[in-house]
Order: C-alpha cells, then sequence, then structure tokens
C-alpha cells in the first residue's frame, strides 16, 4: 500500500551517492522507478491507497485503506 508514490523519500533526492550495489550516483526517481518494476516483476501488487487503520493481532490481520478493507490470513488450517 502506497499512498503517495513509490520509492518514498529516496525519491525527492536528485542523486542518490550511497546505496549498496550502486557504485556511481543514481537519481532518485530513478531508483524508485527500479524498486517499483522489481517488486512487480516478482508479483507484489501495489495498490495506490493510504492506510487509515491496521490490526495486525490474531491469526487475521486487517488493513483499513481508505476505499477498502483488506484481511490476510496467513494460516487457512484454523478457519480465516
Ligand atoms: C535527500 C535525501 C537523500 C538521501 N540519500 C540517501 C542515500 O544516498 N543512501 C541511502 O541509503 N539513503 C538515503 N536517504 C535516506 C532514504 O531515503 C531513507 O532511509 C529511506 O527512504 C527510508 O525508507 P522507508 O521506506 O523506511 O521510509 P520512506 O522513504 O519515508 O517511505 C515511507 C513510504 O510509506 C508511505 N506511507 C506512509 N504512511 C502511509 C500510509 N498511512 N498509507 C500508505 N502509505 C504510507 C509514504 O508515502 C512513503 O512512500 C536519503 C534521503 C533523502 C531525503
Amino acid at each position: 500500500m502506497e499512498k503517495m508514490y513509490s520509492g518514498g523519500q529516496i525519491a525527492t533526492t536528485n542523486s542518490l551517492e550511497n546505496y549498496p550495489g550502486f557504485p556511481e550516483p543514481i537519481g532518485g526517481v530513478d531508483f524508485a522507478m527500479n524498486l517499483d518494476a522489481h517488486a512487480r516483476n516478482q508479483g507484489v501488487e501495489i495498490i495506490n491507497e493510504e492506510v487509515v487503520e491496521m490490526s495486525l493481532t490474531g491469526a487475521v490481520k486487517k488493513v483499513k485503506l481508505q476505499r477498502m478493507n483488506i484481511r490476510h490470513c496467513s494460516n487457512t488450517s484454523n478457519g480465516c
């Protein structure tokens, strides 16, 4: 879930000069776009929404977004 744009603070810098694996400076927006593409290529679904509430205790994790609710259950054997 991302309320603004992929990359976060790093996307605001013109030049990322100290990051493992990048011996030469790279623009923050380019770096952020690489992060976004990498995540999507690995099957990550990016939802552009603000998280307004979370409940992470118990078997069912609940995340409330502005326009939808997400329920995630990592263990299907307990009936959730
Ligand atoms: C000018 C500048 C230069 C930098 N240069 C370097 C560098 O060279 N090397 C380096 O390693 N680090 C650098 N940093 C630091 C780096 O940007 C941070 O360490 C890094 O961004 C922290 O990542 P983060 O994901 O923890 O937080 P953030 O980058 O703050 O990302 C948080 C993300 O969560 C989103 N979000 C927040 N609340 C919600 C919500 N309720 N619902 C949905 N989304 C939400 C935000 O929109 C944001 O995209 C630099 C930072 C700046 C500002």
